[in-house]
Parts: structure tokens; sequence; C-alpha cells
């Protein structure tokens, strides 16, 4: 049987446009997505749309817009940029969805039948940013939220459910000190370490509707409550694969393999949700993969400042795979990482115009018109004269991308990319005839090939380019992939 792997992403909230920090995210998801499935396994990959929170009510309040309007409208702008960046979802859950309505009111169902949901007065600090509350040791030194500095929160008092997360105290020393669930980089799972050894408090889980501007998922029996946002929304990953509306399907991708989420909603993510799943009798999360943030030109992106960068421009004006290359290259996967023009352009020049295209360019035009033997093994192995994912993919190349180090990937790649050029200097083809220059270019071509295969994750058009132009024989033209940008 084909192994599956089943991935999602953080589902953004759907309040604002989305930013070159929802490209990053998408882009590393998506390189995982494909290559899982080079790897020849059965992938799925699901986003969604954040619909439910207090923020979307407001934001849609002060644009003068109906809510369900308005998430229409920005929901859509997340597909817009995924598809730009060759991003491919094969589901996409909508919080506002019927289904994902009754699937969650199902886990909440099951959760009570646990005994794990109760009801009690509660008061407490609220980031309306976070759609959360806070105690007043998880705050600045000012009083606000990490997240959302200059912030104030805002103080609540009200009745509320509450899930009974105290009582897994046990239950996560076991998943997070284990690995069981495996929380990379290490980094990020010290800060869950640190935070089940302080103990595990039971949390809010509702919100009355009053509050709530009865926007929401309805608490089943009781009229007065609205499912907290960080109850439902994480139940995006599991309603959009047929939790509690189409079992078979639930069946064949439950559970997820992997969530790729931003630092900064963690504790959500290794916590929240898969205690509620604990308590639903529902199968856990396998692993988490938390990058870090991006900021430009070394500041915090805000619109206060007015630096927030549109990845629909920066694709407009460089191309998808440019993009795709410097998110996955230059932002280092593990920690916090910087956007900036004048990087872009640099990054471009020496990597995509100097380097990679620069070598197809110069063994495409020597070897125009010639045929070439393609490494034996490897015909054998790839009908379509290509080589295959598998045969390649090894050494610190592998380890790089099970471990999300996509930057260190690509490094690897660039090394390639060096040697092949190396190869061309050293055996100066432009002065050779015959079946010397034929041998020289045959390797060159052999180790472009190479190039492009292990590109087939990151860079997908332009590897397919590659593959197309030098499995095709006799050789042909081809246009310059990445024309230098001044
Ligand atoms: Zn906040």
């Amino acid at each position: 049987m084909t192994k599956k792997f089943y991935l999602h992403s953080a589902i953004p909230y759907v309040n604002a446009a989305p930013h070159i920090g929802h490209a990053q995210e998408f882009v590393y998801s998506d390189v995982i997505r494909r290559y899982h499935t080079l790897l020849g396994e059965d992938v799925l990959y699901l986003c969604g749309a954040d619909e439910n929170g207090l923020k979307i009510i407001q934001a849609a309040q002060k644009a003068g817009v109906e809510p369900h309007k308005f998430c229409d409208i920005h929901q859509q702008e997340f597909l817009d940029v995924a598809k730009k960046l060759s991003v491919h979802f094969d589901i996409w859950q909508r919080g506002t969805n019927k289904n994902h309505f009754l699937s969650s009111q199902k886990l909440w169902e099951l959760c009570v039948k646990n005994g794990d949901i109760y009801k009690k007065s509660y008061e407490g600090l609220y980031c309306v940013g976070c759609e959360a509350f806070y105690t007043s040791d998880e705050l600045s030194k000012n009083g606000e939220c990490f997240e959302h500095p200059g912030k104030k929160l805002d103080r609540v008092a009200e009745e509320n459910y509450f899930f009974r997360l105290s009582k897994y105290q046990k239950f996560f020393e076991e998943l997070i000190f284990t690995d069981t669930l495996t929380i990379i980089p290490q980094s990020r799972k010290n800060e869950m370490v640190a935070l089940i050894k302080k103990g595990l408090e039971d949390f809010s889980i509702s919100r009355t509707k009053e509050r709530a501007k009865g926007w929401g998922v309805p608490v089943p029996g009781d009229t007065d409550q609205i499912m907290y946002v960080w109850f439902d929304a994480n139940n995006i990953y599991y309603s959009g694969i047929g939790l509690g509306w189409n079992d078979e399907l639930f069946a064949k991708w439950a559970p997820a393999d992997l969530m790729v989420i931003g630092k900064g909603i963690l504790r959500f993510h290794a916590i929240y949700w898969p205690a509620v799943l604990k308590s639903a009798g529902l199968p856990l999360p396998k692993q988490l993969f938390a990058h870090g943030y991006l900021t430009v030109d070394g500041q915090k992106m805000s619109k206060t400042v007015g630096n927030v960068v549109d990845p629909i421009k920066v694709i407009e004006q460089y191309g998808t795979d440019a993009v795709r290359y410097y998110l996955a290259r230059e932002i280092p996967s593990y920690s916090d990482g910087d956007y900036s023009d004048r990087r872009f352009k640099e990054l471009y020049n020496a990597d995509l115009a100097n380097g990679l295209g620069n070598l197809v360019a110069r063994v495409g035009k020597m070897a125009e018109g010639k045929s070439f033997q393609l490494s034996a093994t490897r015909l054998a192995q790839a009908p379509a004269k290509r080589v295959s994912f598998q045969q390649v993919n090894s050494g610190d190349y592998k380890k790089a991308l099970e471990q999300y180090r996509f930057n260190d990937a690509l490094a690897y790649v660039w090394e390639k990319v060096k040697a092949a050029d190396k190869h061309i200097d050293e055996h100066e083809p432009w002065k050779l005839k015959g079946d010397a220059l034929h041998d020289v270019l045959e390797t060159s071509i052999n180790q472009i090939i190479e190039i492009a295969t292990l590109l087939q994750p990151f860079l997908p058009d332009t590897a397919e380019k590659v593959l197309n132009q030098f499995s095709t024989q006799p050789i042909q033209p081809q246009p310059s992939l990445f024309p230098r940008i001044t």
C-alpha cells in the first residue's frame, strides 16, 4: 500500500490581505508536499481560512461589509497568492463551511462525553489580536502581548466553558518529552517543555454570544455560548478531511503527519489541539514544524510602518520561482529571517542569473543540435529520460529536507551548480572537438539533470524547463531562465 502523508499549514485569519510571511509558510509547505509526492507517497496538503474569530467581525464592521461577504473576499486573496506561487492546496477548508460547523460540534460533544468540558466564571486579560487569554507573567513589562506590542489587553469577565487541560499533565510530559509528537526545531520543543513543566492549566473554550457578536460555531446545547476560535479553528485540520461528516475520508488521512506553523502559535498546536483530540479519542498529529518570522528591511512588518510586502507584487516583478527561491534559501527555516529588495536582487543575480541560469545557458548553447547519452543506469530507472528522484535524494540533501532545513538543502544543490561550473572551466570545451567535446558536455548535461531533479520540490517550473530542454534530443536552444536584473 502506498504510504500516505497528510500535512497542513496554519490557517490564516482572513481579516487582512496576505503578506510575504504567508507566502513563506505556503512555500515551505508546498516544498514538503512536492518532496513527499516525488518519494511516491500519497500526499494531501490542507490549508484553509480562519473565519470565526472576533477579529473577523471587527474587521468586517470596520470595512462596512457583511461578515460572510468579507470572508468570501479575503479568503480568495490567499488562494490567489498560493496559485501565483505554484502552491497547490489539495483541500481548502473554510471556517464558515457547514461541514466545519457540524464537525466542530461533534468534536465538542466527544470532549463533553469524556468529562473534559465544564462551565465557570472567569476573569482574565484578553488579546483580541491573538484571540487568547494571557496571565500577567506571559506579558511584557508594559503588560502587552509579545505578538502585539503597543496594544493594551482587554480585561474580560464572563461565564465560559473550560477544557480540563490540567487532567492531561502526565500525558503531555509523555507526548512531548519523548518526541511522540516531534517538535522541530529543538528550540521550539524546549519552549513547550518549559510550559508543560510550569503545569498545564484548564483553558477557556467558549465566549458569550454577546461578546462573540453571534459570530462563530454555536456550542451544542447552549444558545448563549459560541465556541472560542482556537477550539474550532484547529479543527479545520480535521473537519477538512471529513471528521464528523465523511468517515471514509477521515480514516484515510487522519492523523496529520505534519503541522507547519509559525512560532507564535506553538502552544495552540503542540498542546491545546492534541489535548482536545486526546479527549475526543481521535488520532494525534505526529510532527510539528515551527518556522520563524519575517522582518522587512530588519523591521517587523506593520501597517503603521507601511512596510508590509505584498507577495503578488514581488511575484509579478521577479517571477514565481525566484520568490520561492528567496523564501526557501535566504530565510533560515529554524529562525527569523529578513526580506529586503536589495538582498532579493543580490541573491537573484548571484544564484539564479549568474549561477544556475548561466550554467544552463552555457551548456545548452554548446550542446545545441547534438544528441547525448544520458547516464545508462539513470535511463533504466527513468523512462522519460529523467533521473528518478529517489536516486538522487540522498545524503545531506535528504537529511536537510527531512528536518525542514530548506536553506541547507538548497545550499547543497548550489554546491553542485558550482561543481558543474568548475567542470566546464577546467575542461574548456570551447577548445575541444569531436569525442572529447562530446564527453565533456555529456558530463555537464548529466550534472544539470541531477541539479534540476533536486530542484523539483523548490523551483518546479524551472526544474521542468531544464529537464525538458536536456532530455529532448537533439538539444534545442531555450530562452534564458533568469535574466539579470539591475
Ligand atoms: Zn496578541
